[in-house]
């Protein structure tokens, strides 16, 4: 069982070298409660975890947000922990409506796409996390026990994962905190670890996870949960653990964009201007996480070379569809359209435009957080 356990979760340990940090950040106040929130309440300490509620509805968290928080971590947990959580959040709920404090909702998740089947989509979600592509028949303890196989893919993987409250990252704070909760999992923490990694949070972010959790759990779990994480950053290709910020490709990162064709930051390099001959321009475009374009479309095409990070391209009335380094988009004439970085991650591309004597880019209205959001579960 222990070797089947190992060997499924031997992939996780490579990382993804072209993983952009785009500056050493530290946790945000929300993902700081996320870790806190989850950790006391896998531990099951009732008390601890109303304080904590309290604190995550302060900095912000939606009540949708903190309900997914629980209901993600019976996962890893079981329904025990999760339903004690839930039920020591209504009673939170209760005490601040009666205090007069009004809670935001927040967003619900986004309805899922039921195609392809759900084994496949869970599938595809491992392969992202992981960067692994995942085959059938499985190894290990998935040929060993074929129905854990279909429960983690179908339900952890399509079911839960593809739920669009939370992202990759948020959902990943809460696994690894449960699983520094729980403790004697060392396996799936070192994987859930890289995973971490892989989805954009940083080595110097999981350092401070390890501080709120020497807070919520003590200094044992704390001195634990560092022997693996140690562990886990020794064995990662020095590339990613070195902040590669957007701009370390081939050209330069250029000059931050301004107006209003463009959420959240990002910069371009004109690397060939149009001109009578070519009518082509290209430049290079780094998106920050979560930066991204306005749909817009282009009358002479476009396509774009990914040369770093990971992100997405939508089609108006299509799923989005995750790119990363070393994709190659083929945009047709007049499609509309929008390209950007992931929630956690950057990306850098090469856009070239081509037959601009058809025309130039026609800007239309911005990527909405909703469209956004629920694009970083669907392909
Ligand atoms: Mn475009």
């Amino acid at each position: 069982m222990k070797a089947a356990v190992i060997l499924f979760f031997l992939f996780s340990n490579i990382i993804n070298a072209q993983n952009i940090n785009s500056s050493e950040q530290p946790l945000t106040a929300k993902q700081k409660c996320i870790i806190a929130i989850s950790s006391v309440a896998a531990k099951g300490d009732l008390p601890t975890l109303k304080t904590e509620l309290n604190k995550g509805l302060e900095v912000g968290l939606t009540i949708n947000e903190i309900k997914e928080v629980l209901v993600h971590l019976y996962a890893y947990c079981g329904f025990p922990r999760s339903i004690r959580g839930l039920q020591t959040f209504m009673e939170v709920l209760d005490e601040r409506k009666a205090m007069g404090i009004n809670d935001k909702m927040g967003a619900d998740a986004s309805p899922i796409h039921q195609e392809p089947a759900k084994y496949e989509r869970g599938k595809k979600v491992l392969s992202e996390l992981t960067k692994i592509p995942q085959e059938r028949p499985s190894s290990g303890y998935g040929a060993f026990a074929p129905a854990i196989d279909t429960f983690l893919k179908e339900h952890l993987f399509a079911d839960i994962f593809e739920r669009d409250v939370l992202t990759y990252g948020e959902r990943e704070l809460v696994t690894i905190s449960v699983l520094s909760a729980i403790g004697g999992v060392e396996p799936m923490l070192r994987s859930h670890l890289s995973i971490s990694l892989n989805v954009g949070l940083t080595p110097g972010q999981l350092s401070e996870f390890v501080s709120i959790i020497r807070t919520t759990l003590g200094e044992r779990a704390a001195s634990d949960v560092q022997q693996v994480l140690d562990e886990v950053l020794k064995n990662t290709p020095q590339t990613s653990t070195v902040t590669q910020l957007p701009g370390d490709t081939a050209f330069p990162k250029g000059e931050k964009i301004t107006g209003n064709n463009f959420t959240g930051t990002a910069y371009v390099f004109r690397i060939i201007n149009p001109d009578s001959t070519f009518y082509t321009s290209i430049g290079n475009v780094t998106f920050e996480p979560k930066a991204r374009t306005n749909w817009h479309k282009h009358p002479g095409g476009q396509i774009l070379l990914v040369t770093a990070g990971m992100g997405f391209y939508q089609e108006k009335g299509k799923p989005a569809q995750l790119i990363r380094n070393g994709d190659v988009v083929r945009i047709p004439p007049d499609t509309v359209h929008w390209h950007g970085a992931a929630p956690d991650t950057g990306l850098t591309h090469i856009a070239i435009s081509l037959n601009l004597e058809k025309g130039n880019v026609i800007w239309l209205e911005p990527v909405t957080e909703e469209q956004y959001k629920r694009s970083n579960f669907h392909e």
